[in-house]
């Protein structure tokens, strides 16, 4: 029978179990989620078990990383079955603080970043969300005071923004970064794919198929702007409004010149329907 984690709601409760984690010397790996967990969220887990000896889950629905017209009100949430699996996975810990316990009457101290965070691709359409990110991941490390922390390549700005951060900050957490895990299909798994209708679900992995070719095309010394306009053409054809279908250099996340500027990653968002997904991979 698993052992159901110990779950902390306040500050204060969380220190307390932290503090009595630490007396034993364990390395601590801190997994920052929204909850609604899925096998990615799980994958992180497992990453994180292999690279330290306690492990916390946070399940927060940051309001500060959602513009008023987004879906903080209806974003899944699924407690009971997030504890289960997280349970089965045998974590220590679960930090599920309330907004007021993140956020208290007064609050207002904002994190901006700059780099990777303001390169024009997901802050060009989510201008208000990397501040929200920032600020929310900058309060988990200094709660948690983890050794490390795991973040998914899904949200691959997000990751090098937290990377950024924590090196510019000197936060003392070693930010790594995990692999995207997918459906049979290649759809992204993502909390917010239960949004799709099942129409749109059988057109969702379109977005993946066409990164998959664009990068076998740049590979093989095709014209970069030719290939990476044919998948936006592929894209929008098949329903999507795209934001963005763009290769970057992976590090920066800056514009390339030529395919020497790399590693390169293919990044794109589009929205299907009234469904936002972003996704990305490696060339
Ligand atoms: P979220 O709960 O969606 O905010 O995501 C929490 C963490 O899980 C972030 O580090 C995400 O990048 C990561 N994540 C989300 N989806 C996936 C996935 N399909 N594979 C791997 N990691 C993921």
């Amino acid at each position: 029978m698993p052992r159901s984690p110990m779950i902390a709601r306040t500050v204060p409760a969380l220190r307390r179990a932290i503090d009595s984690l630490r007396l034993r010397k364990a390395t601590i790996a801190l997994v920052p989620t929204m909850g609604a967990l899925h096998d990615g969220h799980v994958s992180l887990v497992r990453a994180a078990k292999r690279r330290a000896t306690r492990v916390i889950v946070s399940i927060f629905v940051n309001p500060t990383q959602f513009a008023p017209t987004e879906d903080f009100g209806s974003y899944p949430r699924t407690w009971k079955a997030d504890v289960a699996k997280l349970a089965a996975e045998n974590v220590d810990m679960i930090w599920h603080p309330a907004v007021e316990a993140v956020y208290p009457q007064g609050f207002a101290t904002r994190i901006v970043p700059e780099g990777p965070a303001v390169v024009g691709l997901e802050d060009r359409f989510r201008p208000h969300f990397f501040g929200g990110v920032a600020t929310v991941v900058g309060k988990l490390f200094t709660q948690c005071r983890p050794d490390i922390a795991i973040f998914g390549e899904k949200d691959f700005q997000q990751l090098r923004v937290v990377m950024q951060m924590a090196r510019d900050l000197d936060l003392g957490v070693k930010v790594i970064g995990s692999p995207t895990v997918r459906e049979r299909d290649g759809l992204a798994m993502s909390s917010r794919n239960v949004y799709l209708s099942a129409e749109e679900r059988q057109v969702a992995p379109t977005l993946y198929r066409t990164m998959k070719e664009c990068a076998r095309r740049i590979r093989a010394g095709e014209d970069t702007e030719a290939a990476m306009a044919g998948g936006a053409e592929i894209i929008r054809a098949a329903g999507f409004t795209l934001d963005y279908f763009e290769v970057r250099n992976a590090e920066t996340l800056g514009p390339i010149a030529s395919t020497k500027d790399g590693p390169l990653r293919i990044l794109v968002a589009a929205k299907l329907g009234n469904t936002r997904l972003i996704d990305n991979i490696a060339v």
